[in-house]
């Protein structure tokens, strides 16, 4: 489990003021105040949406300002209202009053929604404001404040696509080239191997994360090596993307080590979509990259890809996307 988070500033929209306004008409010499009451703000509202992944598009936008209300006018014309704003958010998302450190919301349902802050309430115009003492009243409210807010918001997450290699296969390297951030790690059972995990941007609204299992060697499953540790981190990921070390002597008995390891630890693991690849295409020769070429796995073409280079990079990562995306 590692923790995705956000720290966000939610503003709402201003009341619009009151108008002070009186009637002129021709025939009325002493027109009575027709000043029409200001809109509303417009509030910011949070939905819980089970498209987002992950609190990523955070990163990049910090403010949300919903739109102030229009004021009012004469003739009792009242202002339009501001528009409100809607924020997506993964389904699992805590939102956190950052300056209390309260939980405020705690979205665990799609569409599930919370008004994090309300826009001001308009003014009323001097209309409203004629007594039978005071006619013609030349005053008129101001629109009331909208709220602004600090918020955290926090996604406890586990990986999309588990990266299954050996040591030295590239995983790591990988990672560091596709992602766009790196996420805390949370409540992992040991604190001295930390999985590598990173959160892939797609574009807006798509993300993923991907883990990398450290260490995965022959006999992971029964104890030998770390991986099987960090094979828990995986085991409720969507797909499963193999690193073969491109300048491995047999990439066939690799892989198929690596499926053994996989389900010796759970086999359920196998029912997963499986991505492919051979890596550092880069370093290969002619005749190494001619080889490689001719290589099939399970009657397919493995992806070969350069973390380096980048020769398939974009290309793996459609691929994994697509792969959660028919989950
Ligand atoms: P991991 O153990 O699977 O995480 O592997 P690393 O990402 O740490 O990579 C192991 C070694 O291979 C490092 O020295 C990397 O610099 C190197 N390496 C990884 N990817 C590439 C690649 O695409 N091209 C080349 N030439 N070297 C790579
Ligand atoms: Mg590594």
């Amino acid at each position: 489990m590692f923790i995705d988070s956000a720290d966000i500033l939610v503003q709402a929209g201003n009341g619009g003021g009151g108008a002070i306004s009186f009637r002129r008409e021709k025939h009325v010499p002493k027109g009575g105040p027709d000043g029409g009451d200001g809109g509303r703000g417009g509030d910011v509202i949070l939905i819980a949406n089970i498209n987002i992944g992950t609190l990523m598009d955070f990163r990049y936008r910090r403010e949300y300002v919903a739109e102030n209300g229009i004021p009012g006018m004469g003739a009792r014309k009242t202002g339009r209202n501001g528009k409100d704003i809607e924020i997506q958010l993964p389904v699992g998302t805590l939102i956190y009053d950052a300056i209390t450190n309260q939980v405020i919301a705690d979205f665990d349902k799609h569409a599930q929604v919370f008004v994090v802050s309300k826009g001001g309430f308009g003014g009323r115009g001097n209309s409203n404001f004629a007594t039978s003492t005071m006619q013609t009243p030349r005053y008129a409210e101001k629109g009331k404040l909208g709220e602004s807010r600090s918020i955290r918001l926090e996604l406890k997450m586990l990986a999309d696509i588990g990266l299954v290699g050996f040591p030295n296969a590239g995983k790591s390297t990988l990672i560091s080239r596709i992602s766009a951030a790196k996420p805390k790690i949370a409540d992992y059972p040991f604190t001295t191997l930390i999985p590598n995990i990173g959160i892939v941007r797609v574009g807006e609204g798509q993300s993923f994360a991907v883990a990398d299992i450290p260490g995965l060697i022959e006999g992971a499953s029964e104890g030998k090596g770390l991986g099987h540790q960090f094979l828990r981190h995986v085991e409720r990921s969507g797909a499963l993307c193999f690193l073969l070390d491109g300048l491995s002597e047999d990439k066939n008995n690799d892989y198929k080590i690596l499926l053994k390891e996989l389900k010796k630890y759970n086999p359920d693991m196998l029912e997963k979509e499986r991505i492919i690849c051979i890596t550092k295409s880069d370093s290969m020769n002619d005749d190494q990259r001619k080889e490689v070429e001719k290589i099939r796995i399970n009657r397919k073409k493995p992806l070969i890809i350069s973390a380096v280079s980048g020769e398939n990079v974009n290309e793996l990562v459609a691929l994994m996307y697509h792969s959660i995306k028919k989950i």
